[in-house]
């Protein structure tokens, strides 16, 4: 898909389906004038910088998990601060963009939308203006792996970032658990690199925190003037 190449901010109009989707969570129907939307790109199956990496069937299952979550602002979760609800998501495949480990470039892509109001007025003029929006995700994986042995990670002798017979070790994110809300962040976060994680107790139950340091929000503003 051409989105995921993309790193400009693209604005489209919202098609009737989109409309149709987004009335589905609404108390009454909206129409396009009153509605704004973009495009998310939430997680893919490359290796990030932890040496870690979604598996497909893991960016499957978090579709279903993102479906309805709300997108915030600076992690703020009361209900005034609801800036946006997630009404579309979809595994995407671009088969010509290859991953570092060879496969097809896979992405979970998320449509969200907001109502026009005058709070969020100021947020749709900075994401039209283009200026770099930082999107934070959390999500739960329930199960790691070794890419090595499929073990789980720190009770075999693979260590990720170095590779072992051709196979370059880093840890698979398998079935995911449950999906937190999304949150635009206003002040580039201190973590180093994009990504951090909560460390839990339990090892096989912790929590990815991503944020995304390009520009992932591709627009589906109606021109009102069409
Ligand atoms: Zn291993």
């Amino acid at each position: 898909m051409k989105l995921l190449k993309s790193a400009q901010v693209q604005t489209l109009a919202l098609t009737e389906d989109d409309l149709e989707q987004i009335n589905r969570h609404t108390l009454r129907a909206f129409n396009a004038d009153e509605l704004y939307a973009f495009k998310l790109l939430m997680c893919d199956n490359e290796i990030d910088r932890d040496d870690e990496r979604f598996t497909v069937d893991a960016l499957q299952g978090l579709a279903k998990l993102y479906l309805g979550k709300t997108v915030i602002r600076d992690h703020v979760p009361s209900s005034a601060n609801q800036t946006a609800r997630i009404y579309s998501t979809e595994v995407v495949q671009d088969a010509e963009r290859k991953t570092s480990l060879g496969e097809p470039y896979t992405a979970l892509v998320s449509k969200a939308y907001m109502v026009r109001t005058d709070s969020n007025a100021d947020l749709i003029k900075e994401i039209e203006a283009g200026i770099k929006k930082e999107v934070s995700v959390g999500c739960i994986i329930h199960r790691l792996s070794c890419s090595v042995c499929g073990n789980t990670p720190g009770k075999c002798r693979h260590l990720p970032g170095r590779t072992y017979d051709g196979v370059y070790c880093h840890t698979l994110l398998n079935d995911p658990k449950d999906a937190y809300e999304v949150s635009f962040v206003a002040v580039p976060s201190q973590r180093n690199a994009g990504t951090t994680k909560n460390h839990e107790d339990d090892p096989e139950d912790r929590t990815k925190d991503i944020a995304l340091n390009d520009v992932f929000l591709f627009l589906q503003k109606q021109r009102k003037d069409d």
